[in-house]
């Protein structure tokens, strides 16, 4: 006898099509089964999907599974959910989230050379000679014991709040190995913000953790091949793997016996993804714990403001707090924490780059053999290309923004639409030979240190080095490791970057980091930046001075050049006070009703022009209001705006802010309003594209 199968396939966003199909299939299967089944006129992976098929329509017109992958193990129930819940939240489809998130040369491999593949893993040899225990695990601090005792106690979540070099990775390595030793299937997962930052973890931990054998630590990301990305799910979802090292796309992998997850850097914006299905890895992997029963460790020096907020102490009569919150706030083995000097720029020379008082100071550091980190947040030469003459600008002809002057093969390029094109040699506009770079990015900068300290050189003779770290320089595979290489082993006196470079590398030589000009983030728009800043500044500090004999007589520096040189942000950085700079965030954020304290979501549309972008912003407004009155129901829907970044590429952009106070009624309509969306879609032929940012990071 035939049974009818629900079978959940990939559907393209927003098809009106967003639950499972029916199929017939001679086997019963277990929901969870990969299937190959017909679809249209092509075949397709499915995932039977554990409902019952509502209605069992004639048979004659149902199609048969064509065949079922049973060689892998089913997805666990789990993991369905968990696919389930995310997209409802993240009001995608189903099929799009599962069956995306499934490596893709699963979608094309045959059952048979799947079969082939998995039974060349289990060939392996096996392991069970390898006698070693644990080895170089250092005795902990009283901090990290306390901090782990916490951990075996109590279930979590825990936002682990402590210093770069505080010994938070210790910590996770320690509560890893405890884990793990539990039971031999448990396994680990750890998430890093980013691709950069696996290989680092990832010596580290397969360091710790070779006892385990090679097979057993997995790594997930992006830059693996097809191929590479297939073996590693496979090995987590068979188990073999027990430590997954990921970005944020493995918090989706399948990992049947999860135990723990750390989430490492979690105010880290790398976690929220920014295209397709908007998902957030941080937040699932909370809800992954508990559909899992997984600890969840969330580890920073400057923990998300939601974070922070949801473990705050418990307040008797108020409802309890979330999270745990532990905290470290010694520094292992660094010296003193560096010093924060302000330079006023109002009182210096009018376009002054690099400061008196702090290239005295960047001599200096150089003069004993110390290394220097400028960091300045805008690539390339100079933002734009002027003529004094006529006015005319180096806009992009298909972007709202500048084109950015780079000298080093004299272009103009979009960093939005990425059009390139030679530097003209006279103003395109009145002919004038005498077009000039305005404000200044980092190779502007590296240029200009170069000419400030051209009299300068190391005590052996050696010319100084100044180099750059962007993503101009790193272009090339490889690029960037090679080139913190050189710095790490003190190859270079002085290093230009952006951001990219404040980001968890090591160096160890660094004893003053200089932030040119961090202003703009005061003042934003975007009520995200002041917090952004902050741990972008109290990370690049932590760059500072981690060496502790190179710091043990003279604390590292950090300068920052700014117009507000008393602004609050700054007070709090000179103490290192992130919990201060913290209050002072929650408190106007509580006052303004903005997150942790509301709820947001994005409505974003594209269109050839603007008014036919907002058209449909205003139409789904008018049918959101409708059904809000009726339901009585306390969501805000704002009206329609052009974005930040009007036009991309010659498409016009546009959003509208919805918000509540209450996630669940923020929820509810939500999933009303997709419905609504759809058929608004088809009355809006000009809209391009359209798409939901649940908890939306950039406003
Ligand atoms: P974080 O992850 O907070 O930046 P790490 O765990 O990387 O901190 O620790 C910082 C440095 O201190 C590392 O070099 C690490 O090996 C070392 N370390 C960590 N814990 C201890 C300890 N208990 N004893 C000695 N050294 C330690
Ligand atoms: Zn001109
Ligand atoms: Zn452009």
């Amino acid at each position: 006898m035939a049974h009818f199968l629900s079978v959940m396939v990939a559907t393209p966003a927003h098809s009106r099509l967003t639950g499972p199909l029916v199929y017939l299939s001679e086997l019963e299967l277990a929901p969870g089964t990969l299937v190959r089944v017909p679809l249209g006129k092509r075949e397709t992976l499915g995932l039977v999907w554990p409902v019952q098929p509502l209605e069992t329509p004639a048979s004659e017109q149902l199609r048969a599974v064509v065949e079922a992958m049973t060689g892998i193990p089913a997805l666990s129930m789990p993991w369905l959910e968990m696919m389930a819940f995310a997209a409802s939240y993240y009001q995608r489809s189903v099929g799009e989230f599962a069956l995306g998130s499934l490596p893709p040369q699963l979608r094309d491999l045959t059952p048979l050379q799947l079969a082939r593949k998995l039974t060349k893993r289990h060939k392996r040899p096996p392991e069970d000679d390898i006698t070693a225990s644990p080895i170089d695990a250092p005795l902990l601090t009283e901090e990290q014991q306390c901090v782990l005792d916490r951990m075996v106690k109590e279930k979590g979540p825990f936002v682990l709040h402590g210093n770069t070099g505080s010994g938070k990775t210790e910590v996770y390595l320690r509560r890893a190995a405890q884990v793990l030793a539990q039971d031999d299937g448990s396994q680990v997962l750890m998430l890093v913000p980013e691709i950069n930052l696996t290989p680092q973890l990832e010596e580290r931990v397969r360091q710790r953790f070779m006892f385990l054998g090679e097979a057993s630590i997995v790594s997930m990301h992006s830059g693996m091949t097809p191929a590479q990305r297939l073996n590693s799910w496979l090995s987590a979802h068979t188990g073999q793997a027990r430590l997954v090292l990921g970005t944020r796309l493995a918090v989706l992998a399948s990992i049947p016996h999860l135990k723990l997850i750390v989430v490492d850097e979690e105010h880290d914006p790398s976690y929220k993804q920014q295209e397709g299905a908007r998902y957030s890895a941080r937040d699932l992997a909370v809800y992954r714990g508990q559909l899992q029963q997984a600890q969840v460790i969330l580890g920073s020096a400057t923990p998300s403001l939601e974070s922070w907020h949801h473990s705050r102490r418990a307040v008797a009569g108020e409802p309890a707090p979330r999270y745990i919150r532990l905290s470290m706030p010694s520094r292992i083995g660094a010296g003193q924490l560096p010093v924060l000097r302000r330079v006023d720029m109002g009182k210096q020379p009018r376009n002054t780059l690099l400061s008196a008082p702090l290239l005295a100071a960047m001599r200096e550091r150089i003069g004993q053999r110390e290394q220097v980190l400028v960091l300045l947040n805008r690539r390339g030469y100079a933002p734009v290309l002027h003529c004094q003459a006529c006015g005319w600008k180096s806009e992009c002809p298909h972007c709202s923004a500048y084109r950015v002057f780079h000298k080093s093969d004299r272009s103009l390029r979009c960093h939005h639409c990425s059009l390139t094109q030679a530097v003209p040699r006279a103003c395109p506009s009145c002919g004038n030979q005498d077009i000039g770079a305005l404000g200044h990015g980092t190779e502007r900068i590296e240029e200009h240190v170069a000419e400030l300290l051209h009299d300068m050189q190391r005590p052996d003779g050696m010319p100084l080095r100044i180099a750059r770290i962007d993503a101009d320089s790193t272009r090339g595979k490889g690029e960037l490791v090679r080139q913190l290489a050189e710095v790490h082993d003190g190859d270079v006196d002085v290093l230009v970057g952006t951001q990219m470079v404040a980001k968890g590398h090591d160096f160890r030589r660094v004893t003053l980091v200089a932030a040119l000009n961090p202003d703009g983030a005061l003042f934003s728009a975007d009520f995200r930046a002041p917090e952004r800043l902050f741990a972008l500044l109290l990370q690049a500090a932590g760059r500072a001075g981690r060496d502790a004999a190179l710091s043990r007589d003279r604390a590292g520096e950090m300068w920052v050049q700014t117009f507000h040189p008393a602004h609050p942000l700054f007070e709090c950085l000179k103490t290192h006070d992130f919990a201060g700079f913290a209050e002072q965030q929650l408190t106007e954020r509580r006052q303004a009703g903005l997150p942790p304290f509301s709820f947001q979501a994005l409505l974003r549309a594209e269109a050839r022009t603007q008014d036919a972008a907002q058209a449909f912003l205003n139409a789904a407004n008018d049918s959101a209001q409708a059904w809000l009155q009726a339901q009585a129901m306390a969501v805000t829907v704002y009206p329609a705006v052009p974005m930040s970044l009007q036009r991309v590429a010659n498409v016009e952009r546009a959003q509208m802010l919805v918000e509540s106070h209450s996630r669940r009624a923020l929820q509810a309509f939500l999933s009303h309003w997709q419905h609504d969306l759809k058929g608004l879609r088809g009355m809006h032929p000009a809209v391009i594209r359209w798409a939901m940012d649940v908890d939306p990071l950039v406003i």
